[in-house]
C-alpha cells in the first residue's frame, strides 16, 4: 500500500489543507502553518459585542447605545486574513467546506461562553437571493454548529422580507436605516421564551445581528445571543494596516473582487 492509499484509508475525507491546498494529516482542515496564522480574537473584547477593543470595556465606540437587541455577541476569530479570505470564499466562491471547517471554532466560542440556548437561527437571505447564489452561506454555519452541539435549527423561523441595497460603503447608522424592518419571523412560537442563537459569517457594524435580534426579540425571545465567525475589531484596536472599511458583510451581497 502506498502512503497516498494508505492516507486515504485513515483520512478518507480531507488530504489537504482548506486554505493553502498542502497535504495534511489528521483531523484538522488546516495545517499547522495556516492554524498558527489564524487571526485569534483572544485578546480584549467588547464585552457586548464581542469585537477587539484596546482595552476591556462593557460597550465599545461600535455598540454604545446602539446594538442593543442582542444581549451578546462572540466570534472566535478577528475579520483578517485568512479568515476574511476563507469567509469571501464561502460567500461569494461556493466553498461551502469552510462551513464545516470553522463549526468547530464556532462550537468552543459557544462552550466557553457557557451560554445555554434552545434554539438556532442564522440570519437570512431572500429566497430570490438565495435561490440565485444556491445557498446562504450562514445557513451552512448553523446546520454544521447544530449537528455538532444538538441544538435545534429552525430553519424556516426568520426571514428576509425585502431585498436591500448593498452595504458597502455605508455607514452604520446607514445599514441601520437600510435594514431597518426588512427582517421577519414566523412561527414565532418556535423561540417565543426561548434564549436564542443566532448564527452569521461575520459581524461588521453589528446592523444586521441587530435587525434580525429586534425581530426575534418582537416575536418574543427571552434571549438572543449572536456568534459569528469572525468580527470586525473596534476602531480603538484597529492597526493602521486595516484602518478604512473593511471589507463588508452584510447581506448586501455586492461582488466583492
Ligand atoms: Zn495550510
Ligand atoms: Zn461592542
Amino acid at each position: 500500500m502506498d502512503l497516498k492509499t494508505l492516507r486515504e484509508t485513515f483520512f478518507p475525507e480531507k488530504l489537504t489543507c482548506s486554505l493553502c491546498r498542502r497535504e495534511i494529516f489528521g483531523d484538522s482542515p488546516f495545517c499547522k502553518d495556516c492554524l498558527d496564522a489564524l487571526p485569534r480574537n483572544d485578546g480584549a473584547i467588547c464585552d457586548h459585542c464581542g469585537r477587539k477593543t484596546s482595552a476591556r470595556v462593557s460597550y465599545c465606540d461600535s455598540c454604545r447605545e446602539k446594538n442593543l437587541s442582542f444581549d451578546v455577541a462572540r466570534s472566535p476569530f478577528l475579520y483578517e486574513p485568512p479568515v476574511s479570505y476563507a469567509l469571501q470564499k464561502l460567500k461569494y466562491d461556493n466553498a461551502k467546506y469552510f462551513a464545516r471547517d470553522f463549526a468547530p471554532e464556532l462550537v468552543r466560542t459557544y462552550l466557553a461562553e457557557f451560554w445555554t440556548c434552545d434554539a438556532v437561527v442564522f440570519t437570512p437571505m431572500t429566497g430570490k437571493r438565495e435561490k440565485k447564489r444556491g445557498y446562504n452561506q450562514a445557513k451552512l454555519l448553523a446546520e454544521a454548529f447544530s449537528e455538532r452541539t444538538g441544538i435545534p435549527l429552525q430553519t424556516d423561523v426568520l426571514y428576509k422580507k425585502r431585498e436591500t441595497e448593498s452595504q458597502v460603503g455605508m455607514t452604520q447608522k446607514e445599514r441601520f436605516i437600510n435594514l431597518s424592518g426588512s427582517f421577519g419571523v414566523r412561527h414565532s412560537r418556535e423561540i417565543a421564551g426561548k434564549n436564542v442563537l443566532l448564527v452569521d459569517d461575520v459581524l461588521t457594524t453589528g446592523a444586521t445581528a441587530e435587525c434580525c435580534a429586534a425581530a426575534l426579540r418582537r416575536a418574543g425571545a427571552e434571549r438572543v445571543c449572536v456568534l459569528t465567525v469572525a468580527s470586525v475589531p473596534d476602531r480603538s484596536a484597529r492597526t493602521l494596516r486595516e484602518s478604512g472599511d473593511p471589507a463588508e458583510d452584510p447581506r448586501g451581497e455586492a461582488t466583492v473582487s
